[in-house]
Formats: structure tokens, sequence, C-alpha cells
């Protein structure tokens, strides 16, 4: 439920109804905006009529339903949509934000060649897989530790934050160490034990939806991280499975709209493991910036017929900057050399 304070509500007025939630049983989240206070009452089992009663307490203007099974994630209840702020990239802030790098980081040339031309390109963050969640288990698994000190020193030497993945709970101390933000991979949105701890680590999350999650269970995946304390996600859509086999995904593109229908959080399109073919990743970034994306993910490598992993739907670096160029982004007219 959401309380609707009204605009010349007083400070006694909404700790009443901050004390009346309480005593209900439920959680007050309060949302203080511009022009009034929005108090939701969040939690199962309180006594939801004497929320309804609420109505008749002074400096209430309404009281109504979130109609949602996610309660903090949801548009309805905030009414002003979240920017994420990565290391002064604004995500959300009404820019098209683009992340991009290689699959995995495989070496320190090929990681820092990439660093330097897709910032001379335009993107405005750094990816790249240390820890990899690869189909196969004789696959390449990625440089663990060692990606993260790569992934931070082209970091630092670009300027650009970065984002990795983190795909154990094990894991999550030592990536929060090295990365600016943290990834939940498709495969892990519902790893809840994972998600509950990151939602009590003071990093970014980017939560990519999972393969074959609903939109319903995507937005609660990130309900988790709110509801555990962490209000800084960011939603992902990577494509979902579908009976069609001519693209390794299908990139649920009314997904981006629908999410941000339904939640303030920012929301990107990841279009390259969303087909799984280079040649579609830019008429997709097209499309999901049109269907209202806040801004794209895009696997970049030097060389992708070398690459150790998911070569087929990276750009190289050439293609990169001709994709940037079409999206409108400015590239760079220097980069800064360390
Ligand atoms: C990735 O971005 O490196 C990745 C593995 O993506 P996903 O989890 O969407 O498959
Ligand atoms: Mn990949």
């Amino acid at each position: 439920m959401i309380v609707n304070m009204s605009t010349i509500a007083t400070k006694k007025e909404i700790d009443h109804v901050i004390e009346r939630i309480k005593e209900c049983g439920y959680q007050a989240h309060v949302i203080e905006g511009t022009e009034r206070t929005v108090i939701g009452a969040v939690g199962n089992g309180g006594r939801r009529s004497e929320i309804e009663a609420l109505r008749a307490a002074p400096g209430v203007q309404e009281v109504i339903q979130i109609t949602h099974p996610f309660k903090l994630v949801s548009l309805q209840l905030r009414q002003r949509r979240t920017v994420v702020d990565v290391r002064g990239v604004k995500i959300g802030g009404g820019d098209l934000v683009v992340i991009a790098g290689p699959c995995s980081v495989e070496s320190g040339e090929q990681l820092r060649e990439t660093a330097l031309a897709v910032k001379a390109a335009g993107a405005q963050m750094l990816r790249g897989g240390a820890y990899k969640p690869r189909t196969s288990p004789y696959d390449f698994q990625g440089l663990g530790v060692e990606a993260l000190r790569l992934l931070r020193e082209a970091g630092d030497e670009t300027g650009l934050p970065i984002v990795t993945e983190v795909m154990s709970e094990a894991d999550v101390e030592i990536v929060a160490e090295y990365a600016d933000m943290l990834q939940v991979g498709a495969r892990n949105m519902q790893n809840f034990s994972l998600l509950r701890k990151l939602a009590k680590f003071a990093r970014p999350i980017l939560l990519k939806r999972g393969p074959s999650a609903t939109i319903k269970e995507w937005l609660l995946a990130a309900e988790y991280l709110l509801a555990g304390g962490n209000a800084n996600v960011v939603l992902c859509e990577r494509g979902i499975k579908t009976f069609e086999t001519a693209t390794r995904n299908t990139l649920d593109l009314s997904a981006i709209a629908l999410a941000k229908e339904l939640s303030h959080l920012p929301v990107l399109a990841d279009p390259s493991h969303g087909t799984g073919l280079r040649s579609l990743v830019p008429p997709m970034s097209k499309a999901a910036a049109a269907a209202g994306a806040d801004g794209l993910m895009i696997e970049v490598h030097p060389c992708p017929e070398r690459a150790l992993s998911d070569g087929p739907q990276s750009l190289d670096l050439p293609g990169f900057a001709a994709l940037m160029r079409e999206l409108g982004q400015q590239p760079l007219k220097e980069v800064r050399a360390a």
C-alpha cells in the first residue's frame, strides 16, 4: 500500500503515519519528493484494513494499493526515476550510456587495446569477464583475480568505470575490491543468496534478466536487492530463450519498454548476448534505444576470430566505432595515455 501525504502535511502528521504503518506490521519506506512525501507500507502479513483506514488520518491525501508483487522496484511507489551513479557515469539520467569491452579478459594487451579504443569511440564504461559462466566446463572459465587486476588497471588508465560479473557468493568481496559495478549474470538472476549478499554491498548492481525469466520474476529479483538495502540497481535485458534457433537468444524489446513502465530502475539492453550475431548488434542497439533503453552493453574484441569466448557476437574495434557514430555518440578527440 502507498500512503500519499498531502502537499501541506506537517512532519508530525508524516511521523504519525510512519508509526501507524509499523504498528500494523509493515515496513515504512519514506520517499520525500519535491512536492509531497509518499510512504510505502511494504511487507506481508500486516493489518491491511488498518492501513486503508489511514485515509482518515490528518495530512493524508490518499491510500492506494500497489498492484504489483514487486513493491520497492515499482514506479507506482517511487514516481520518480532512479539514476544510478557509477563513479560519475549516470545511468538513467537521460543520455544513452554505452558499456563496452570484451566478453572475457584474456590478457593485459587485449584489454588495454580494447579499453583505449572503446573510450576513443565514446563508450562511458568498460566491461570484461573475469569469472565466466560457461555452458561447458571445458571452455575458458576466465582469468579470475588476474582479470580483476587488469580491469582495474585499464579502468584507471582510461578513466572508465568498470563492471564485471560476480558469479558466486564466495567472490563478492574480491570482485567488489576491484570493480565499480557488480554484474549478476543471467544464469544467476534467481540466485537469491547471492542477491541477498549483494544487497549489503555499497556497489551499484547490474542485474541481467534470466534467459527463461518472466519480467515479473526479473523485477522480483531486483526487489531482493532493494529490500535488502541496495537501491542502486540497473536492469539489463539480454535476450530470452524462444523456439527460434537462428539467433542465440531473442532480444525482448518489449521487455525494455515494459520494465520502464513498471519500474523506476534504469534499463539497459545487451544486443550482443541478445542475438549472438555481430551483424545484428547495430540494428538491435538502435531498436533498444528506440524502445527506451537507458544504455547498451556491447561486446568488443580487437580480433573477434581469436576471442576465447563469444567471438561471433563481438564487434571489432572499427565496427564498434562505426556503431557509436550511427548512435550519435560523441567520440573523444584524444585519448589520455598513462
Ligand atoms: C556477460 O555479460 O558476460 C554474460 C555472461 O552475459 P549473460 O549473463 O547475459 O549471459
Ligand atoms: Mn559474452
